[in-house]
């Protein structure tokens, strides 16, 4: 069933873009660390923003610009970007479909690092991670 789109850690340290490359709406959005806003761009690398929003300072601290986020209330489950074969890391999946984190992932907590993710962490993340 096809869902709103959720980006994991796989991502991080990619951002290869090719899920902004088949997002028919340009809701795939980067954080830009010195202006300090989410912005998505008209075509991946194009510099041309399409639409930009304030970034929710405690989520966005997290991983700040080390991996893409998908705007939940702009997404209209397409299902293109999670589509076999578009990501090459396999990191962008339907809500209802993120698995949880395995024994070997990195840590997500950052109030404690301890402290693992099941596949609420990244769904609960993307939801607040859009301050407006
Ligand atoms: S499911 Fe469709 S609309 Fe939503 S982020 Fe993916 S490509 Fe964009
Ligand atoms: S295709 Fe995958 S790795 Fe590339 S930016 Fe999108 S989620 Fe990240």
């Amino acid at each position: 069933m096809a869902g709103v789109a959720i980006i994991t850690e796989a991502c991080i340290g990619v951002k290869d873009r090719a899920c902004v490359d088949v997002c028919p709406v340009q809701c795939i959005y980067e954080f830009d660390v010195a202006g300090n806003v989410l912005v998505s761009e008209q075509q991946a690398g194009s510099g041309v923003v399409e639409n930009s929003h304030e970034a929710n300072p405690e989520s966005i601290a997290v991983f700040s610009d080390t991996l893409l986020y998908v705007n939940a209330d702009e997404c209209t489950s397409c299902a293109a970007c999670y589509a076999p074969d578009v990501c090459p890391v396999g990191a962008i999946y339907s809500e209802d479909q993120v698995p949880d984190g395995g024994p070997t992932s990195p840590k997500y907590n950052a109030s404690d690092p301890n402290v693992g993710h099941d596949h609420r962490f990244f769904v609960q993340l993307t939801r607040d991670v859009f301050a407006d």
